[in-house]
């Protein structure tokens, strides 16, 4: 199994750590050859979270703009309204397999908590979430369906109170509880083998979204776009078009108010090489090494740090990673609310953004894929509350 992308991941934590994370490895290896376990995470996905997820194109807003058509994955569609839970589900089911009766997780904006929250409750199993003492006020709608779905959630009151505290947290547990307990890691970061197995379980969407586009255009698309926060819906549309070298690789970070203003969320374009969650890799830190706190408008970008594959690809050039701030987020959750009647989730929006951005320079036959990573109802109370601020400006 790989460990290490180039000079990034890893498995930086705690001796006490190392057999746990080779059990899981193993169980890993073992649960991804075996036709039943595969056999039953593809009855999940498709029977509760009700895949395959279509691919829709955008046509009054790829008119409008004058260019590229633009051709949206629908994880907004998935069971929770995103594409989490594809992964919170192969988690699972591998925790069973492996005989821990109990799931942990850490959430900052409160999406992977819920959506471990689910599985849990789909499994029937115990579960608990660490989040920052300040996420949980932010966040306080997540904060209750975790509750109804019958998971404790504990308020990280350490440090900053924030996404990076809760890790360190839900870290911490997993030490003290390794023996029965299972640490549900919600993106394509921590220690090996995370990374791999997230990015595994979120390929369905880029693997479907290949033969989709064939089906569709009898061709490949262009680009192939997505928002990156830890970079797990963006790692699973790249699994499906990695070796096709006609099909441009694009993820997009949060520029929050722009990246000179320090605040944002652009770990690759705006962060220095460190260790955090157990991995070497690019990440938002002080000139003395602390991690800094994100700013974005989408409150599910605000991992410091970013997925280890993602920095190999950038490296190597096989992906390009771009930059969108809030304004330009907003504008493009305005765009295909009236032009598609499809309400985005800010994070995704930024993937559109950069769709929008491209689109009017490139031809009508090109074909510019962007991953709908989520649905924007969650947003509704902070887009407003954005566009008043800027308003009254
Ligand atoms: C959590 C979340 C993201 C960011 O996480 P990645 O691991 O980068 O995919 C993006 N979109 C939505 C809708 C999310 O909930």
């Amino acid at each position: 199994m790989k460990t290490h992308y180039g000079a990034y991941g890893g498995q930086y934590v705690a001796e006490t750590l190392m057999a746990p994370l080779k059990e899981l490895e193993a169980a890993y290896e073992a649960a991804k050859a075996d036709p039943d376990f595969m056999r039953e995470f593809g009855e999940i996905l498709r029977d509760y979270v009700g895949r395959e997820t279509p691919i829709t194109v955008a046509r009054r807003l790829s008119e409008h703009l004058g260019g590229a058509t633009i051709v949206l994955k629908r994880e907004d569609l998935n069971h929770t309204g995103a594409h989490k839970v594809n992964n919170t589900i192969g988690q699972a089911l591998l925790a069973r397999r492996m005989g821990k009766k109990r799931l942990i997780a850490e959430t900052g904006a409160g999406m992977h908590g819920v959506a471990t929250a689910t599985v849990a409750a789909l499994l029937g199993m115990p579960c608990e979430v660490y989040m920052g003492a300040i996420d949980v006020e932010r966040q306080s709608p997540n904060v209750e369906r975790m509750k109804m779905l019958g998971a404790k959630v504990h308020a990280v009151t350490e440090g900053s109170a924030t996404l990076k505290d809760a890790m360190n947290e839900a870290l911490r547990d997993w030490v003290t509880n390794c023996d029965d307990t299972f640490y549900v890691i919600g993106t394509v970061a921590g220690p090996a083998p995370y990374p791999e197995m997230v990015r595994d379980f979120q390929s369905v969407i880029g693997r479907e979204a290949r033969r989709q586009c064939l089906e569709k255009f009898g061709r490949l698309p262009d680009e192939a776009i997505a928002c990156v926060g830890g970079g797990s819906n963006a790692m699973g549309l790249f699994a499906g078009f990695i070796d096709d070298a006609s099909v441009k690789l694009v993820g997009v970070e949060a520029g929050g108010k722009g990246i000179s203003t320090g605040e944002h969320a652009a770990s690759i374009n705006g962060g220095r090489l460190g260790v955090l969650h157990g991995a070497k890799t690019m990440l938002l830190q002080t000139g003395d090494g602390n991690i800094i706190d994100t700013y974005s408008v989408s409150a599910g970008l605000d991992y410091p740090g970013v997925g280890p594959e993602h920095c190999h690809l950038h490296d190597t050039g096989r992906a390009e990673y771009t930059v969108i701030t809030d304004d330009e987020a907003i504008a493009a959750f305005d765009a295909l609310c009236r032009y598609e009647g499809i309400i985005p989730a800010l994070e995704s929006s930024h993937a559109l953004a950069e769709a929008i951005k491209r689109a009017p320079g490139l031809p009508k036959n090109a074909i510019l894929l962007v991953n709908l990573s989520g649905r924007g109802d969650k947003d509704m109370e902070n887009a407003r509350r954005y566009k008043d601020a800027k308003k009254n400006s």
